[in-house]
């Protein structure tokens, strides 16, 4: 009986688990992916950087996918000074600059990725925490995470999906300019 009842609630767990498994795997899509267009004509060293940020973003979400050089809803730009930042006119449309200094100093590819999660709708949260993205350099500048969280990434979902709250779509959506999410860093007097 014991051994019986034993497989019994093997295979209840067992379809309880295919079940969930079919529900993870298939989410309704809400709406058609957006595709975001990503210009790099004038990424100069960080092309190849701002590929590496669009295959992460891509990979971590639904309803969006960023494309290479397909148009200009995203260009990427190269500076030397004033700070890495990000403008974002609407969601999914912006410019995303990338200041050698602080690449210099903080992981190229964690600014890259933090900067484009603005154009995707994500606030700065300085928290200090490595493992969440839009920590950025408050997170110092050891922390060479490039990963959004999962909170993070499901958040860009829902904001492309459209299913948030009318006050928290406007939020994400308004068009904004996000500066100053990487300190500068003083170097000791010896
Ligand atoms: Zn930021």
């Amino acid at each position: 009986m014991t051994s019986r009842l034993g497989r019994l609630a093997v295979a209840f767990v067992a379809t309880a688990v295919a079940t969930l498994g079919i529900t993870v795997a298939n989410p309704a899509p809400a709406s058609a992916a957006m595709t975001i267009c990503y210009n790099t004509s004038q990424a100069g060293a960080y092309a190849g950087t701002a590929s590496q940020a669009a295959s992460i973003w891509n990979n971590a979400t639904t309803n969006l996918t960023l494309s290479a050089n397909c148009g200009s809803n995203l260009r990427i730009y190269q500076i030397t000074g004033g700070g890495s930042y990000a403008v974002r006119t609407s969601l999914g449309n912006g410019r995303v600059y990338i200041d050698t200094q602080q690449a210099a100093q903080y992981s190229p590819l964690r600014i890259m990725t933090h900067e484009i999660g603005h154009i995707l709708g994500l606030p700065d949260n300085y928290n200090g925490n490595c493992a969440i993205l839009m920590s950025g350099g408050s997170a110092g500048t050891s922390c060479t995470n490039p990963y959004p969280s999962t909170t993070e990434a499901n958040r860009v979902s829902s904001l492309f999906a459209g299913t948030l709250s009318a006050t928290e779509r406007s939020a994400g959506r308004s068009a904004d300019v996000f500066r100053g999410s990487w300190p500068s860093v003083l170097t000791p007097v010896s």
